[in-house]
């Protein structure tokens, strides 16, 4: 697991929670590729934030232990942008996926960075 020992890993799982980390080798070869499939890198772990404050407490601990970090949202890039090539922490979008404002005047709405906004807005 490279430089990421399993005090660590403990620290990432008290701010994410249990539910929202991936540690294991089997399923942390779903993270290993993006969408164009051509390379490969696996993460030494996954977490899920749902929150900001989560992904800010994430980077923390990252920063002070010198860990690369990557962000990740569905992995459909196509040139490799999301694979962990020195390792690291996968930090996964897909749980921030609120709808945290939908202005309705100005056609505007404000989501969370893992989510994808499919609402269609009614015009009166
Ligand atoms: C079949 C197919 C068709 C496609 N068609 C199109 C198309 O028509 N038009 C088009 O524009 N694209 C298209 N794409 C490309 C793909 O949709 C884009 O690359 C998309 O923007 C990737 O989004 P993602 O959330 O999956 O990001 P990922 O693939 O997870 O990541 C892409 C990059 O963004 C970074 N990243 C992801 N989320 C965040 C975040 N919240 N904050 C900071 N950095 C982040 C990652 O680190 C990485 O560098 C297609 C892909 C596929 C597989």
């Amino acid at each position: 697991m490279g430089g990421i020992t399993k005090g660590i890993i403990a620290e990432l799982e008290k701010i994410v929670g249990s539910n929202n980390i991936i540690t294991d080798d089997v399923e942390l070869t779903v993270y290993e590729a993006d969408g164009s499939f051509v390379y490969t890198a696996k993460p030494d772990v996954v977490v899920f934030p749902r929150s900001t404050e989560e992904v800010a407490r994430v980077v923390r601990v990252a920063w002070e232990n010198r860990i690369p970090i990557i962000g990740r949202g569905s992995g459909t890039s196509l040139s490799g942008g999301a694979l962990p090539i020195e390792g690291g922490i996968v930090i996964s979008l897909t749980r921030m996926n609120r709808v945290l404002e939908l202005d309705v005047e100005n056609e505007t709405a404000t989501v969370e960075a893992g989510g994808s906004l499919t609402y269609g807005l009614v015009m009166h």
